[in-house]
């Protein structure tokens, strides 16, 4: 009887931790809304950015989103870029992206190293983190580096972030940010000034390889000529 007893004990226990396991696995997706400035300088300069860049005359800093692209901050924690992205007008230091729009930098999305997501933006309001693409790309950036490369708990929660999106909007592509200039000669691309281009190699090719990897069902595409 009392062997009987201990071992029905040990089969729940077994159960229990089981099915304890399977839940974890089975996490709920969260994200965090944790929002940036968006005041009337932001949403000014962000329609000015709509008409002289990408040539879009519009009365609100909205987008239409067809894409996502994917971003490493360089910066290391996320304290440092949410005070980064929370001002409305570039830093003087930005020199080089600073003639084109005094907009600052910023992206809908921010996933700190072990996978919490924030929404730092509605999905759909405008965010300045891609030449010739704002216009209908949703920025995810993800804080790391070329030495910090960005980690498996981003990775997951990337891929959970754009099933997400994939749910609500119609997702075309999935790039990451060094892949944008394969975009220049499609319909897709707006940018009024053929001369303005920056290199960029975020969030890292091997990172890119490995999302795509887990994203494979949802049959999204890749930058042109790079499936
Ligand atoms: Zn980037």
């Amino acid at each position: 009887m009392i062997m009987k007893y201990a071992v029905k004990q040990v089969l729940l226990i077994l159960l229990c931790s089981t099915a304890a396991l399977t839940l974890r696995a089975q996490a709920t997706f969260r994200i965090f809304d944790k929002p940036i400035i968006f005041d009337a300088e932001r949403k000014q300069l962000s329609l000015e950015y709509l008409e002289k860049r990408h040539g879009l005359k519009q009365n609100e800093p909205t987008i239409k989103p067809v894409m996502v692209v994917l971003h490493w901050t360089a910066i290391p924690s996320i304290e440092v870029t949410f005070d980064v992205f929370n001002k409305s007008k570039l830093p003087g230091a930005r020199k080089e992206i600073a003639t084109a729009s005094a907009l600052n930098v910023s992206s809908q999305f921010l996933v700190d190293r072990d996978g919490t997501v924030f929404r730092l933006l509605p999905d759909t309001v405008f965010a300045r983190h891609v030449i010739g693409l704002n216009y209908c790309a949703i920025g995810v950036e993800n804080i790391g580096s070329e030495k910090n490369p960005l980690t498996p708990a981003q990775l997951v929660a990337n891929e959970q972030l754009i099933r997400y999106l994939k749910r609500k909007y119609p997702i075309e592509y999935v790039i990451g940010h060094y892949e944008y200039t394969l975009f220049k000669h499609t319909p897709l691309w707006k940018e009024t000034d053929p001369a303005y281009s920056t290199h960029k190699t975020d969030p890292g090719i091997d990172f890119m390889k490995r999302l795509r990897e887990q994203i494979k069902d949802l049959n999204i595409k890749g930058a042109p000529g790079h499936n």
